[in-house]
């Protein structure tokens, strides 16, 4: 399964990108973009572990995951975050 995970790949850092998340940690679109201009939130991604952001991230094929357990790691990452009333299933197959 080809899944979106953050990197951390400081080499390819420039001053505007940020690293709060875990390497490795399966992350989405953020929910919500705000309007501050210099947050970042339009070009980054959310963990689902850590719930931090990032704009290093890449795709990976995870030959171990299933898709049940996909769908509950976007489940129980949206619910931390305060998102219980959104359709996780639908949030996880977007990011597929
Ligand atoms: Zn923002």
């Amino acid at each position: 399964m080809h899944i979106l995970v953050a990197g951390r790949d400081t080499k390819q850092l420039t001053d505007r990108d940020f690293v709060w998340t875990v390497e490795g940690e399966l992350v989405m679109m953020p929910p919500d973009i705000c309007d501050c201009p210099d947050c970042g939130c339009e070009r980054s991604v959310v963990g689902l572990a850590s719930s931090g952001a990032s704009t290093m991230f890449q795709v990976i094929d995870h030959p171990a995951m299933t898709r049940d357990e996909y769908s509950q790691a976007f489940a129980d990452g949206l619910a931390r975050q305060g998102y219980e009333d959104v359709d996780a299933e639908a949030v996880a197959d977007y990011h597929l």
